[in-house]
C-alpha cells in the first residue's frame, strides 16, 4: 500500500489524532492522505493531486464543495445570531423556516421534525421517542426495535446497537437490550441461486416471524435504510419494501426509515420513501441535509406520532445543545433552496441518474466485475475471481482495499466494503465527468487485476 511522506501534516497527525474507524498503528506506518482544499465535485492533496470525489466526502456533499450561497448563509448567520437553543420555550427564525420548508419537501403527512446535530444522534432519538410515543398510548410492553444485521445506523450506543455490524457490537458490549436484528435483502451475497424477488420476500418475511417471535404487544418498531449504505449500497429487490410496509401495517409496528444517506435527492426523489413507496412514520436525516457544510440532522414525524407526543403533555426529556444549530439550519434552508432552484431532484432522476446507470453497468464488461448495481445516484460494483462461479478473491488478498489504493492513483474516490466497491458521487456530477469517473475507475480495475495476478 502506498506510504504518504514529507509533510508536517502527516507527522503531527499520527502524534496526535485517533481517527474515526481506524487501525490507528496500521495508519501510522502509512500516514494519512492530507486533504486541503477542494472545488466542485473534487479534492484536492496537499500536492496539488486532483481526485474526482466519488463518494461526496461521507455521502453527503451532494450540491459540491464550493456552493457560494451556503458558505454566505452560513457567514450571515453566524454574524447574526451565531448560537442560540431551542430549549425551555426559545426558538429562533433559522429554526422555524427550517422546519416550515421541511414539511414542504418531505413526504405528505410529514410536518414536524425534531434537530439533532448528526445521523447518529436522530438514531439515539427514535429509539427513546418511540418507546416515550408508546408508553403515552398506555403501551409500555412496547420496547423492542427490530433492526437488520449489516445495517449501519450510525456509532453511537443507539445507533451502534440499531446498526448490524458485528464488528461494532464485539467492540463495547452491543447491542443495547431490546434492540434485535433480522437479515438483510442482500441478492447477491446471501440469495445466490434464489429468485431475487423471492429472496426479497423471504427476508421481508423474517419480520413477521421475529415479531411473532418477541411478541406483538412488545415490538416498538422496525428501522431500516431504503438502500444500505454502508453496508455496501444494497438495493432491495423489488418485492422487499411492499412486504415490510404491509406487515408493519398488519402488527401496527412503527416504521422508521434511517434516510440519512438516501434522504435531498440520492435516490432522485426528495427521499427515498418516495422512490420505493415506503410510509414512514418516522424518518432519520443529516448528512445531505446540509450538503455536509455544516453537522445538522433531524427526526420528522408523521402527524400521528406528532399528536401522540403532544397530548401527552409530559415533557419528552430529550434533546442536545446543537438541536437546531442556527448556523447549520441557515446553510440546510440554503442548501433545500439552491437544490429546488436548478432543480437537482428532477435532474437527478430524469438525466443524470439514467446516464450514470449505463455507463456504471458498462463496467460488468471487465473480467473482476460480476454485479454493477445503481439506483439514483449510488452505485456498487462486485469482485470476484471467477466470474462464472462468482467466488470471491482470498480474503488475505484484501481486494476491495487494494482497489480503493488504485482508485485513489487513477485520481478518483471510491469506497470498499470488503470486495465490493462503492459509490455515492455529488448530485451536481456532469454526464462530462461521469465520463471521467467510469474512465478512472476502470483504468482502476485494471490495475487491481493486475496486482492480484501477479
Ligand atoms: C452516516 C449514517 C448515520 C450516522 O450519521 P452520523 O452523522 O455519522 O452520526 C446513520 N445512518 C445512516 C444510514 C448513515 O449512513
Amino acid at each position: 500500500m502506498s506510504q504518504q511522506t514529507g509533510s508536517k501534516w502527516i507527522e503531527q497527525d499520527s502524534a496526535h489524532c485517533l481517527h474515526p474507524f481506524t487501525n490507528f498503528k496500521a495508519l501510522n506506518d502509512k500516514g494519512s492522505r492530507v486533504i486541503t482544499r477542494a472545488e466542485g465535485i473534487y479534492i484536492y492533496d496537499e500536492d496539488n493531486n486532483k481526485i474526482l470525489d466519488g463518494m461526496a466526502g461521507l455521502w453527503c456533499v451532494n450540491m459540491g464543495y464550493n456552493c457560494q450561497p451556503l458558505i454566505d448563509a452560513a457567514t450571515k448567520q453566524l454574524q447574526e445570531l451565531p448560537y442560540y437553543n431551542l430549549f425551555f420555550q426559545t426558538t429562533h427564525p433559522p429554526a422555524v423556516e427550517l422546519s416550515t420548508l421541511l414539511a414542504e419537501v418531505a413526504p405528505e403527512g410529514m410536518n414536524h421534525v425534531f434537530f439533532t446535530g448528526s445521523g447518529s444522534e436522530c438514531n439515539d432519538t427514535v429509539v427513546r421517542m418511540v418507546r416515550h410515543y408508546w408508553s403515552s398510548l398506555g403501551k409500555p410492553n412496547k420496547q423492542t426495535i427490530i433492526s437488520r444485521n449489516n445495517a449501519y445506523h450510525g456509532s453511537t450506543m443507539a445507533g451502534a446497537s440499531l446498526g448490524g455490524m458485528a464488528f461494532m457490537h464485539a467492540q463495547g458490549g452491543l447491542p443495547l437490550p431490546n434492540i434485535v436484528h433480522i437479515d438483510q435483502p442482500y441478492h447477491f451475497g446471501e440469495g445466490q441461486g434464489v429468485d431475487a424477488n423471492e429472496f426479497g420476500l423471504e427476508r421481508a418475511q423474517q419480520l413477521e416471524a421475529k415479531i411473532l417471535e418477541v411478541g406483538e404487544d412488545n415490538v416498538a418498531a422496525f428501522i431500516a435504510e431504503p438502500i444500505q449504505g454502508a453496508g455496501g449500497v444494497i438495493i432491495p429487490p423489488e418485492s422487499y419494501w411492499p412486504e415490510i410496509q404491509c406487515i408493519c401495517d398488519k402488527y401496527e409496528i412503527l416504521l422508521i426509515v434511517d434516510e440519512v444517506i438516501c434522504g435531498f435527492g440520492r435516490t432522485g426523489e426528495w427521499f427515498a420513501s418516495q422512490t420505493f413507496d415506503i410510509k414512514p412514520d418516522l424518518m432519520c436525516m443529516a448528512k445531505g441535509i446540509t450538503s455536509g457544510y455544516l453537522p445538522l440532522g433531524g427526526v420528522m414525524v408523521r402527524e400521528h406520532v406528532a399528536k401522540v407526543l403532544t397530548d401527552a403533555d409530559t415533557e419528552f426529556a430529550h434533546g442536545f445543545t446543537y438541536s437546531g444549530h442556527p448556523a447549520a439550519c441557515a446553510v440546510a434552508i440554503a442548501n433545500i433552496k439552491e437544490m429546488q432552484k436548478h432543480n437537482i431532484v428532477s435532474r437527478v432522476r430524469e438525466d443524470i441518474a439514467p446516464y450514470f446507470a449505463s455507463r456504471w453497468n458498462e463496467l460488468l464488461d471487465h473480467p473482476m466485475v460480476a454485479e454493477a448495481r445503481t439506483k439514483g445516484l449510488v452505485g456498487a460494483i462486485e469482485l470476484v475471481k471467477d466470474k462464472a462461479t462468482n467466488e470471491r478473491y482470498h480474503k488475505d488478498l484484501d481486494v476491495g482495499t487494494r482497489c480503493r489504493e488504485h482508485c485513489f492513483s487513477a485520481g478518483v474516490v471510491l469506497r470498499a466494503v470488503g470486495d465490493t466497491m462503492i459509490c455515492s458521487p455529488p448530485l451536481i456530477i456532469t454526464r462530462d465527468e461521469i465520463d471521467e469517473f467510469i474512465e478512472k475507475t476502470k483504468i482502476a480495475l485494471d490495475n487491481t487485476l493486475a496486482d492480484v495476478s501477479l
